[in-house]
């Protein structure tokens, strides 16, 4: 029989789990090839965690090469070039080719577009900058911290909301939380928008319960550094000392410079099957974009990365040979909203109902944070 090759682009949540399953779900002579230029995986969620000093840098992150060992090939390189019509890539000059791509490229973090940004530094979206973040909150003794959502859209919507919660926990377990404000400043009206209103003023309560100020509307325009400064578009400034920040996010270079690209660089896919406009070429997680009948697209996350991968797989198992049925991704996602002290939320709905989504949010307990840390043990044991 003849033999068959996908291509996983991509090596973060969505290709990890792709990879994973096809290798289960395919026959043993096919090829599944992983393209991932770091070498690594990062499970994102843990850089809260890392944040707020109950995590190191080590425990973050994990060497891909065991996937080798259960016969994954793995392609370390740089995708330049995506060429959707003849399932090709390049990578780092050399070409490979496959009868399917998974395309699971992530959002690019572009501090750059926010002048004085990259040099403020305090990006948690990065390990680097989830450390420094830390270092500075664990130091500091008086002034202000800023956490900033300086535009949309960006991954994971709770997450600045619980990073100012863990700092602001960090804080007053140091004892200084009387001279220290926190305050968010987002880029969006109201946190976790496409969970609803009941949602967003959940999570407003949580933040305010803590004396942590919340400013929406405040798209990031520039950062003076030395001022220590932060001016956002419309006029509004603000002080800052310490600055946690998510920064702008693009669609990967290689996707805008691709035929995949639709509106603003990310990829339009059936929301049931993910599959693009190209045969047998399917994208998942937050390079995609799933426009919502409420106007605004699903949320970047690794659920849905996750959750899409799974659906992929059997529908390329069912489709290279014949093994099982096609399946559709229905929309379902949840999410843990970590608040600090062992306390988390819970949020679950169904993304996909019409015409607006159904999501409800959980009374929040400490079972919801041990269910977090549960989930990320899970995650190293079932995948890495
Ligand atoms: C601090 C933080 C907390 C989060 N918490 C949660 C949470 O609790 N729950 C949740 O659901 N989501 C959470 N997320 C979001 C979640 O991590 C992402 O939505 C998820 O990782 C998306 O998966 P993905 O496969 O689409 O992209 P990614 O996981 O980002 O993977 C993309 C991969 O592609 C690689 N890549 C990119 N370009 C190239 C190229 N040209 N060549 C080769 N390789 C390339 C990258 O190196 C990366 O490994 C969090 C994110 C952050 C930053």
């Amino acid at each position: 029989m003849d033999r068959r090759t996908v291509l996983v682009l991509g090596g973060g949540v969505g290709g990890l789990v792709a990879a994973s399953l096809l290798r289960r779900e395919l026959a043993p002579e096919d090829r599944v090839v992983l393209v991932e230029r770091s070498g690594q995986h990062t499970f994102w969620p843990s850089l809260l965690w890392l944040m707020s000093g109950s995590r190191k840098a080590e425990q973050v992150q994990r060497d891909l090469q065991p996937l080798a060992r259960r016969g994954i090939e793995l392609c370390r390189g740089d995708i330049r070039e995506i060429d959707p019509e003849r399932r090709r890539i390049v990578v780092d000059g050399e070409e490979l080719v496959g009868d399917a791509l998974v395309v699971s490229l992530g959002a690019a973090l572009v501090p750059e577009r926010v002048p004085g940004l990259p040099e403020a530094g305090g990006n948690f979206y990065t390990v680097d900058g989830a450390q420094q973040v830390h270092d500075q909150v664990a130091s500091i003794q008086a002034g202000r911290v800023a956490v900033v959502v300086a535009d949309v859209p960006f991954k994971c919507p709770a997450a600045p909301y619980e990073a100012a919660m863990l700092v602001e926990r960090l804080l007053r377990r140091r004892r200084v939380r009387d001279r220290v404000e926190v305050t968010i400043y987002a880029a969006e009206s109201a946190p976790m928008g496409v969970a609803g209103p009941a949602v967003s003023q959940g999570v407003v309560d949580f933040v305010r319960q803590r004396g942590i100020d919340y400013r929406p509307d405040r798209k990031l325009a520039r950062v003076d550094v030395p001022g220590k400064r932060l001016y956002f578009e419309g006029g509004d400034d603000a002080e800052f000392d310490v600055l946690a920040v998510v920064p702008p996010h693009a669609a990967p270079e290689a996707v805008r410079h691709s035929p995949l690209a639709g509106p603003g660089g990310w990829i339009p896919i059936d929301r049931a099957t993910c599959e693009t406009r190209f045969e047998n070429v399917f994208a998942i997680g937050d390079v995609t974009t799933v426009p919502l009948k409420l106007g605004k697209p699903l949320p970047k996350a690794g659920v849905f990365a996750q959750r899409q991968a799974e659906a992929v797989s059997q529908t390329l198992a069912a489709r290279l040979r014949g093994r099982g049925r096609e399946q559709r991704y229905q929309g379902h996602g949840e999410c843990f909203i970590e608040m600090g002290a062992g306390v988390a939320g819970f949020a679950r709905g169904n993304f996909y109902a019409e015409p607006e989504p159904q999501v409800q949010m959980y009374r929040a307990g400490r079972h919801w944070h041990a269910a977090k840390v549960a989930y990320e043990r899970n995650w190293w044991h079932t995948w890495l």
